[in-house]
């Protein structure tokens, strides 16, 4: 396993001090930043742990099937607001064997689905994106208007998204490349674009500025820091998608927010990566970009594969089988429900390494412009 500090003296020596190239954007100025406190609501220790979430020590002693998304509980408990403000990140102790790359936050009970898509259909008949028809599982009302799942990609079949890529850095540290920022955004538009196994999902990225802050204090614990730095740095409206680099410590790689989050809380809205999990980083078995590939699925209103287990109403994808609990690493012949179909172990949305995923679906897809258009648009 390669050691931390080396990955992280290879990219030092490959970053110029001066960042070249096409950043359109450059945030604050370079130079530390301030030292902040911690934001509303996140007392300090709350949720932390300082050094255990470190992933130099998760190398040294790397729990079994650790960097697993995680489906722990907010340990601020300051995001439960019941919309599922989607989040990965952390692991529970004994629990981080289980279930580690994200850490809970963009796990939604069966409750907090149903009505995140009760308000989803309503929006949806709203804008005449309904269609009459049998409820279906999950509906709202018997004989309630059902999204159609085509409607929304046919008004406006391709979406290309604005990135701003936020790269928190403590000095040379994390402090990321343009190649490296322009690799993560290919990786992204490869995956959505059908490449590999998958359906072309109708959306694309386009990189539209980057910012630098070094910070190490941010870049070191952004759980705690968020609201801080996303307050400063966050740019655009519901439809642009503020991508943040920073170490989330041991197990942990990234986390997102759900769109439905966005009308309440909209500078918190993006998604936080790792940066070793971007493509040619040092994070074994999930360093191809697919962290972010994950977590932007649930940006763009994806639940997990495995979300409601084999039972109610899973990931409101029709052509993703139901699963019963994530996956880890690549097994082959996994089928974990009684239902017809085996799990979705390849798609962007299950916990396999990033070598295992290559699909998203077309009703992924269909979901997606949904969502945007309800949401995002
Ligand atoms: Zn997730």
């Amino acid at each position: 396993m390669k050691p931390f500090a080396a990955a992280v003296t290879l990219i030092a020596a490959l970053v110029p001090a001066v960042p070249a190239g096409t950043a359109t954007v450059q945030g604050p100025p370079a130079g530390p930043g301030p030292v902040q406190a911690p934001g509303p609501g996140k007392a300090p220790g709350s949720g932390h742990e300082p050094g255990v979430r470190r992933l130099a020590s998760a190398r040294d002693c790397p729990p079994a099937g650790a960097r697993l998304r995680s489906r722990d509980t907010d340990p601020h408990g300051t995001h439960d607001d019941g919309h599922g403000h989607g989040h990965d990140h952390g692991h529970g102790g004994d629990r981080a064997h289980e279930k580690v790359r994200e850490g809970g936050r963009n796990d939604l009970t069966p409750a907090e689905a149903h009505s995140v898509e009760r308000e989803l259909q309503s929006i949806l008949a709203g804008l005449g994106l309904g269609k009459p028809g049998a409820p279906q599982p999950g509906a709202a009302q018997p004989g309630a208007a059902q999204p159609d799942p085509q409607a929304a990609r046919r008004k406006a079949p391709r979406v290309t998204v604005p990135v701003y890529f936020h790269v928190l850095h403590d000095g040379p540290t994390g402090n990321l490349s343009n190649d490296d920022i322009r690799r993560q955004i290919q990786s992204l538009n490869d995956a959505h674009g059908g490449k590999g196994a998958g359906a072309d999902t109708g959306f694309a990225f386009a990189l539209h500025g980057v910012t630098r802050t070094d910070n190490a204090t941010w870049y070191g614990d952004p759980e705690r820091h968020e609201q801080t730095f996303k307050t400063k740095l966050r740019k655009g409206g519901a439809g642009t998608l503020n991508l943040y680099s920073a170490d989330m410590g041991e197990a942990m790689l990234g986390w997102s927010t759900f769109p439905w989050s966005y009308r309440a809380n909209p500078k918190m809205d993006g998604v936080i990566i790792h940066p070793e999990s971007m493509p040619h980083g040092s994070i074994e078995n999930f360093n191809l970009g697919h962290t972010a590939t994950h977590e932007i699925g649930h940006w763009l209103g994806l639940y997990h594969t495995f979300q409601d287990g084999c039972a109610g109403d899973g990931d409101r994808v029709a052509d993703t089988p139901a699963e019963r609990d994530p996956t880890n690493g690549c097994p082959a012949d996994k089928d974990t429900c009684p239902a017809v179909g085996a799990d979705p172990v390849h798609n962007y949305m299950d916990y396999a390494f990033d070598d295992c995923m290559n699909q998203f679906t077309k009703g992924q897809g269909d979901r997606m412009h949904l969502v945007w258009t309800a949401y995002r648009r």
